[in-house]
């Protein structure tokens, strides 16, 4: 069985005073959750998250990582740095850094590797864009993005990995994907992780939808066999709305 996962992504909202607020309205909220809980929160707000998360089990996460240890890389930040700033998990390859800063499958799957390296788990995101969907790419897509992705872990470092499968087209926009559709698309990743690691590695890894998800579409969406879990944007900006995701079975 695989535990679910809901996620946050914050994305370049709140400051480190804000993000505790918040923190500290969502943590009665989602006491007693069956799913993983992890907020991916602003990398400046890492340390006054940790503090307002203390006695939680929310889990603490990052919104991308830079793939060397140290050195001249201005602006950017290590594994082992995000680590010690309190971060368990880190996104890799959201759509917004594909589209605005140059990500490409090479430097998300070189992230990745440093994440796994770091003892981060990833969230590794790919998707389609709308007209790729139209032109009927999106399977071929998706299962060369994860793929790339993930290439160089061994099936051991991949099962722990974490896709999220984020439409590009769902994102921040308020459409969603259907839940069939969703399922579809996720069953077909899955079944490419079969196919190069193995049915055991397959079953194993949790992959989320992301695109809009709210308390709303939660529940339909977390009824298909093959979604693990959330990526959550705009919702996750209020205790109230990502504690419904949460609590997406109640
Ligand atoms: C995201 O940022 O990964 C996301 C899914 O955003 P939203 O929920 O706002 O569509």
């Amino acid at each position: 069985m695989r535990t679910p996962v809901i996620a946050g992504n914050w994305k370049m909202n709140k400051g480190p005073k804000e993000a505790a607020e918040l923190i500290l309205e969502l943590k009665p909220l989602v006491e007693g959750a069956k799913a993983t809980v992890v907020l991916c929160v602003p990398a400046v707000d890492l340390q006054s998250a940790r503090q307002a998360l203390r006695g939680s089990k929310i889990r603490l996460g990052a919104q991308n990582v830079h793939y060397m240890p140290s050195g001249a890389f201005t602006g950017e930040l290590s594994a082992a740095m995000l680590r010690e700033a309190g971060a368990e998990y880190v996104i890799i390859g959201h759509s917004e850094r594909r589209q605005y800063f140059g990500e490409t499958d090479e430097t998300v799957n070189l992230r990745v590797k440093a994440a796994v390296a770091g003892g981060l788990v990833p969230i590794v995101c790919v998707g389609e864009r709308k007209e790729q969907r139209e032109a009927g790419y999106t399977d071929a897509l998706v299962t060369y993005q994860t793929l790339i992705a993930l290439t160089g872990l061994t099936p051991e470092e991949v099962k722990k990995v974490i896709v999220a499968y984020e439409p590009v087209w769902a994102i921040g926009t308020g459409l969603t994907a259907t839940d069939e559709q969703a399922n579809q698309t996720i069953r077909v990743i899955r079944d490419a992780l079969s196919a190069r690691y193995g049915k055991r590695v397959g079953n194993a890894v949790r992959i989320q939808y992301g695109g809009s998800m709210n308390p709303k579409n939660a529940k339909g969406l977390m009824a298909q066999p093959d979604i693990d879990g959330g990526l959550i944007g705009g919702a996750s900006l209020k205790a109230a709305d990502f504690a419904q995701v949460v609590h997406f079975d109640r």
